[in-house]
C-alpha cells in the first residue's frame, strides 16, 4: 500500500502520533481516488465534501486548460477579468432573487469571514453599534479565528479560546424541540445583534444532524422582524447537496447574505464566494474612503477558478446533475431503510444526498478514538469514510453507481458487526 510516512508535510486534522501515514494518491476519477500502487479507493465523503460531479469532470478539466492559455491570476483591485465578471452575472441570475452582489475569496472559512464582516460594516456605517453574531450551538464555519469563533466551542479550538469572541448561541432545532430554538432566537434578536448565522438545514462537522425547512423559514422570518441579518452558510449545502441547488430555495426566503464554496468549481479549485442584497453593497459607498468594506486577499478571483466554476454552472445548465441528484436520494434512502430497525444504529436520518446514522456504542464523541478506528477499518476496505465519531455518514459525489453505494452500506453493516453496535 503507497503510505507515505517520512514526510515534511504537517496534514490538516490529524493528529501525528496516531496516524503518522497517508495514503499517496495519484489519480483521481469519477466517484474513485488511485494509490501509486494501484490500491483504489471509492470516496464516500466527496473528499471533505468538494467533489460534486464526480473527480475531474472533462467538461471542467476543459475550461481549466483553456484559461490557462490566457490568464493566470490578475490583481483583483481596480482590474477585472471576463471570468470573474461572467461568472458573477451568472451566480446573481441562479441564486435566490435579491443576492445582487458578489465579493469572491477562496475558501469556506475565508467567505464565512467575509459575510461577518460585511455584517458588522452594514451596521456600523449605518450608524449603529452590533456588533454580536447569534448562531447555533454545535454549528461549524471553519478554522479562522473568526469562524472558529462563530462555531462549537470543542477541544478542537480549546488552544485559541483566549482570541475568541463571544456569540451568541441558540439550541439546534432537534425534532419536537424546534420551538425552543425559535424563543431563543427571539430573545437574542431583542439584544439587537449584527446576524444571525446559519447552516441552512443541517449541522454538518457538528453531527450531520438535520433540521426542516419550516423552522428555517421562521428563523429568517423572526431575523426580518427584528431587523437582524440573516446569513446562510451554504459553503457545505450548496451546489444539490440537500436535494435543491441551494439549501436556501427550500424556504422561499432570501438570506440577505450567502456564503457558497465548496462545490462551486464542481470541487476542482478553491473558489468562494460571499453574495449579498444591494443594501448591504451600499451601505459601504460613501465619498468617505473609510466606510469602503476592507477585505482582500492576493488570490481574489483567480481566473482559472472562475473559469472552472463558469464550466461547473453549465454542467448544471444542462439539468443532468439536478436528475442524478434526483437519482442518488432515492438510492441513499433505498440503502438506509435496511438500517432503520436496525438496533445496532440509531437516528437513521437522510437530507438530499446525505444520509447518516450513529452507531450505538458505548464509546462517544467526536474525538473518541472510535472515529479514527471506523476511518481504518472502512480505508482497508476501499473506501474513503470519515465518521464523525460514532456518526457514519455517506455523501457520495453524484456519479456514484448503486452497486458502489451498495459496497459503502455492506462495510457498514460489517464495521457495526465489528464494533459492537448493540442488538
Ligand atoms: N462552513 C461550513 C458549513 C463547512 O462545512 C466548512 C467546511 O467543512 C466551512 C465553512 C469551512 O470551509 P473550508 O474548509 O473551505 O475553509
Amino acid at each position: 500500500m503507497s503510505i507515505v510516512t517520512d514526510s515534511p508535510v504537517w496534514r490538516p486534522f490529524t493528529q501525528h502520533a496516531l496516524q503518522p501515514g497517508a495514503f499517496k494518491i495519484a489519480r483521481a476519477e469519477g466517484a474513485w481516488l488511485e494509490a501509486e500502487d494501484g490500491a483504489r479507493f471509492l470516496d464516500a465523503i466527496s473528499s471533505w465534501w468538494v467533489i460534486t460531479h464526480g473527480h475531474r469532470h472533462p467538461a471542467i478539466m476543459q475550461a481549466i486548460r483553456e484559461e490557462t492559455e490566457r490568464l493566470d491570476q490578475i490583481i483583483f483591485a481596480g482590474f477585472t477579468h471576463e471570468p470573474a465578471e461572467a461568472l458573477a452575472r451568472r451566480l446573481v441570475a441562479l441564486t435566490p432573487p435579491g443576492l445582487d452582489y458578489v465579493f469572491y475569496s477562496d475558501s469556506g472559512s475565508t467567505c464565512v469571514e467575509v459575510a461577518i464582516k460585511m455584517a458588522l460594516g452594514f451596521w456600523r456605517n449605518r450608524g449603529e453599534a452590533r456588533t454580536r453574531i447569534v448562531a447555533l450551538e454545535h454549528g461549524y464555519h471553519g478554522d479562522t479565528i473568526g469562524t472558529m469563533s462563530v462555531g462549537a466551542r470543542s477541544p478542537f479550538n480549546a488552544p485559541y479560546e483566549p482570541l475568541l469572541y463571544e456569540v451568541s448561541r441558540i439550541p439546534f432545532p432537534s425534532r419536537g424541540r424546534e420551538q425552543e430554538t425559535l424563543d431563543a432566537l427571539e430573545r437574542a434578536c431583542r439584544d439587537r445583534p449584527a446576524a444571525l448565522l446559519v447552516e441552512p438545514l443541517i449541522l454538518g462537522a457538528g453531527g450531520m444532524l438535520f433540521y426542516g425547512a419550516d423552522t428555517l423559514a421562521e428563523m429568517q422570518r423572526i431575523c426580518a422582524q427584528y431587523g437582524v441579518l440573516f446569513i446562510a452558510d451554504e459553503v457545505m449545502t450548496g451546489f444539490g447537496r440537500t436535494g435543491t441547488l441551494f439549501a436556501s430555495e427550500q424556504t422561499g426566503v432570501v438570506p440577505d447574505i450567502a456564503c457558497y464554496a465548496k462545490g462551486l468549481t464542481g470541487g476542482a479549485l478553491p473558489l468562494a464566494v460571499t453574495m449579498c442584497k444591494r443594501e448591504i453593497f451600499e451601505a459601504h459607498l460613501s465619498p468617505e474612503r473609510a466606510r469602503a468594506f476592507f477585505h482582500s486577499s492576493s488570490y481574489t478571483a483567480n481566473p482559472i477558478a472562475c473559469a472552472a466554476a463558469l464550466a461547473n454552472l453549465d454542467v448544471w445548465a444542462t439539468g443532468e446533475p439536478a436528475a442524478r441528484v434526483a437519482a442518488l436520494c432515492d438510492m441513499q434512502a433505498t440503502r438506509l431503510a435496511r438500517f432503520a430497525t436496525d438496533a445496532r444504529f440509531s437516528n437513521v436520518r437522510q437530507l438530499g444526498i446525505i444520509a447518516a446514522l450513529d452507531l450505538n456504542i458505548v464509546q462517544g464523541g467526536y474525538l473518541a478514538t472510535i472515529a479514527l478506528d471506523l476511518m481504518r477499518f472502512f480505508n482497508a476496505r476501499g473506501l474513503l469514510m470519515r465518521p464523525l465519531g460514532p456518526t457514519i455518514y455517506v455523501f457520495p459525489p453524484y456519479c456514484v453507481e448503486a452497486a458502489e453505494l451498495d459496497l459503502v452500506y455492506d462495510a457498514i453493516s460489517e464495521a457495526a458487526d465489528c464494533f459492537g453496535g448493540s442488538t
